[in-house]
């Protein structure tokens, strides 16, 4: 197992605090910036509950997770789990916030990384891309593509985020389709890091809202995603039987 992971249900999740995951991402697109060569980007993927039960039945997703170079732990599911098989697991790194930590710091001078935000519905990634402007000002957006695309569109969508100049990719295509797209298209892309950020963009841009501060101290943040978007009450399912699963990875 790799260095400061832990297994859950197959997948190794990252023991790093917010600020060490944020600090180890901001060193690799460092490093990719000061080689001027951007190559072997570090895929990045965001696990919830959900995510980590869809791994289990889903060999793709799975494999994605075993090779990616960082996995965070995306939710309170997934810190609980971590305890309950009785590793040491200090916070959640929600995929959400780790964006919000890293778009902060992007224009610090010691920084100066480039993002380009790609996936979601028309517009959504323009809409993110105007929020990110005027809270962190100076933030290089430097792309911006919709999520609904052919096969055909690809190598027309790579070459757009490499003439971008790029740095840190993110990929909002849901899962388990962002973290597929990544691994298939990750060794064309110039840029250091990519990012599955599934929602991040739509609730950046207003189109979803995210639970109140009070939901998601309590934890609670799934069910007012399931309550938001009843689309979601099936994919909540996932949540008893990960309690259960993990349950039983520990007898
Ligand atoms: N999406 C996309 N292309 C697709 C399917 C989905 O860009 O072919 C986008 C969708 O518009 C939404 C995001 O992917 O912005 C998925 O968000 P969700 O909250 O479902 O993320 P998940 O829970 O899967 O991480």
């Amino acid at each position: 197992m790799k260095k400061n992971t832990v297994d859950i249900l197959g997948v190794p999740v990252a023991t790093y605090t917010m600020r060490e995951a944020r600090d180890t991402i901001a060193r690799q697109l460092k490093e990719g910036r000061e080689s001027g060569e951007k190559k072997n980007p570090w895929l990045i993927a965001t696990a919830n509950a959900e995510m980590i039960m869809m791994a289990t039945v889903n060999r793709a997703l799975m494999d994605v997770l075993n090779s990616a170079d960082l996995v965070v732990p995306d939710g309170a599911g997934t810190v609980w789990a971590a305890h309950e098989l009785g590793y040491e697991m200090p916070e959640r790194v929600a995929g959400y916030d780790l964006v919000q930590e890293l778009l902060k710091i992007a224009p610090e001078e010691e920084n100066g990384f480039k993002v380009f935000f790609f996936g979601s519905a028309p517009g959504v990634a323009d809409a993110a891309k105007a929020k990110a402007e005027s809270l962190y000002p100076g933030v290089q957006v430097v792309g911006c593509r919709n999520g609904f695309f052919t096969e055909a569109d690809e190598p027309e969508i790579v070459k757009e985020i490499n003439e971008s100049g790029a740095d840190l990719l993110l990929c909002a295509l849901g899962v388990p389709k962002q973290e597929i797209w990544l691994q298939k298209h990750l060794p064309q892309l110039k840029i250091s890091a990519a990012i599955g950020v599934g929602g991040t963009l739509d609730v950046m841009a207003g189109t979803v809202k995210r639970a109140p501060l009070w939901m998601q101290k309590a934890k609670l943040e799934w069910a007012y995603r399931g309550i938001l978007q009843p689309s979601r009450i099936g994919r909540l399912m996932a949540l008893p039987k990960f309690v259960l699963a993990v349950k039983k990875a520990k007898h």
